[in-house]
Order: C-alpha cells, then structure tokens, then sequence
C-alpha cells in the first residue's frame, strides 16, 4: 500500500511517526475520513473545507493549500488503483519536545492513507441496529468544539467500549445537558410524523458531511427536515432512527436500550434516504 507522507509517496512500511509527533504524545492534531465511489471521491471540497476549519480553530497552519491536499487525497488513491474504498487524511501538529507546548513543533506532519473499511456487517443495513445509551458524554461544546474533527477521541472511544460490554455496535452519546449529541462516530436522527430531526452542532454533534448530504436529501424528497434538541424519549417514541456517518453511510436503528423503536423494522423515510444516498454518492464527488 502506498501512503502519502508529508509531501512523498512511499510504501507503508516507511510511512512511520515520531514518537515525538504531538499528534501522538497529545492528540494535537486533526483529520479526515472520506470515501472514494467508482472512482469519485464523494465531497471532497467539503471535507477539505471543513478540515481547514478544523486547522484554524486549534491555531494549525496547513502545510498544503486546498488544491494541494486534494491533489495529495486523489493521487493517494491513484496509487494505490483504489475506486472504492475510504481515505484518512491527518495533519498533526508535528515533531516537538516532551512539553504541551504547540510552538516548539517545527512542521505539522501530514498523511493520507487510501484504504477499505466495513463498519457493520450488511445484514445491520437490512435489519436494523440495536443501540444503547452510554454514561459517558460527549464533551461540552464550551470545552473542545464537537465540529472540530481533531485527533482526540478518547472521549468517543470509552463510549464505544461502553457500547460494546452493553453488547452493542454503536452508543448514543448525550451531553452534559442530557440531551443527544450523536453517536460514537456517526451523527443520529430521529424520523416523527414524516419529520426527519437531528441535534445542532450546539447539541454536541459533529457537522457531519454525510448529515449535510441527508439534508439535501430530504430536501430533494420534500422531507421535512430540522434540528432540534432531542431527549432519549424522542428517541423511543420516534417511527424510526438512523445513523449516518462517512464510514457508517446510511444505517437505520431499531432499537434503543432494549426498547424497540417504531415498527421494529427499517422505516420507509429511512429506506427513501438511503436509496437516495445510494444514487447521489455514484455520481456526487470528484474523479481521481
Ligand atoms: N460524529 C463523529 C464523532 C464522527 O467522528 C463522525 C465521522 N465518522 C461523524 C459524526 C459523521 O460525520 P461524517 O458524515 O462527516 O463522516
């Protein structure tokens, strides 16, 4: 396999961090999960755009300007003859010394892995997800902003080892309100009287690229569509859950703690949308 790392192309085998990288001694960095379908990488100006914000809200310079990095995104999966798979682009705050101290990194360090990924097996797209709600929660907006994609998922990580000693896939995480943030790794939504609802980025969330995508979506399909502070009652009491995620896709949930959730089954609102995404990811994106 070959990596991009910091402005070369070499196999990943040579593709290796300092230990002194402060993406790895602090979680100083930030980064990327993008898909790549038949040979158009789905959204990639979007993904850039909002890792560029990623880098000016934690003070990061970027290495690469846009063009460079998509450049750097595409040839990653030229290289590597990938048509469908996933890509993590990362830029860490780079090589420094033992200190927390972001200045005393040189040069961020920069890579782009173009690889495959199966978060769930099919017969979860079919069937449905059990979730459950964890105790631990996303952390306050006023402490690390949730629309920061940077390299500190710890927080995310207990609630999924939470989720997986409960004996499930995926966790809905709340915020320190108690109100739901999103899940582990995907962003949630809730399906009531035909209306599709998910949590603000206030709420916790992440602006998930694959959210913004089920709001044009809905939009295509004259769903209703809004954001709203949602409780796990709505959860219970929703016709249907889904979640999605650029690894995830479109996935519907049936269940929440052991309640079930509407009819049991995947909802029509939720199959109407994953349809839809199903079509817009072939033709949606830029040709490598
Ligand atoms: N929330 C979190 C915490 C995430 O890490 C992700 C990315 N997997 C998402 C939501 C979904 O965002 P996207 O659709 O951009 O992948």
């Amino acid at each position: 396999m070959v990596v991009y790392f910091d402005g070369k192309y070499v196999d990943s085998s040579e593709a290796k961090v300092s230990v002194f990288d402060h993406g790895l001694l602090y979680g100083d960095g930030i980064f990327e999960g993008i898909r790549i379908y038949g040979g158009n990488v789905y959204r990639l100006d979007d993904h850039l755009e909002r890792f560029e914000m990623s880098a000016r809200a934690i003070m990061l310079t970027l290495p690469l300007t846009r063009a460079q990095l998509a450049e750097a995104v595409c040839e990653t999966c030229r290289r590597n003859n990938l048509n469908d798979g996933y890509i993590r682009l990362v830029v860490t705050r780079g090589v420094g010394d033992l200190g927390l101290a972001p200045w005393s990194c040189a040069n961020p360090t920069t890579f782009v892995i173009a690889s495959k990924i199966t978060l769930y097996p099919q017969e979860y797209y079919d069937n449905g997800l059990a979730i459950v709600t964890v105790p631990t929660r996303r952390i306050a907006p006023d402490a690390l902003p949730p629309t920061v994609k940077s390299l500190n998922y710890l927080n995310n990580i207990l609630a999924k080892i939470e989720a997986k000693q409960a004996g499930a896939l995926e966790a809905i995480m709340l915020n320190a309100q108690g109100y739901v943030a999103e899940c582990t790794a995907d962003n949630v939504f809730v399906v009531q009287k035909g209306e599709i609802i998910t949590p603000a980025a206030s709420a916790g969330a992440l602006k998930g690229i694959t959210r913004a995508t089920v709001f044009d979506i809905a939009k295509e399909l004259g769903i209703p569509m809004r954001e709203a502070d949602l409780t796990r009652y709505d959860v219970w009491c929703a016709d249907e859950c889904f979640l999605t995620g650029t690894g995830a896709e479109v996935i519907p949930v049936v269940k929440l703690d052991g309640r079930v959730i509407g009819a049991g089954k995947p909802g029509p609102v939720t199959a109407r949308v994953l349809g839809s995404f199903r079509k817009r990811v072939l033709v949606e994106g830029t040709r490598i």
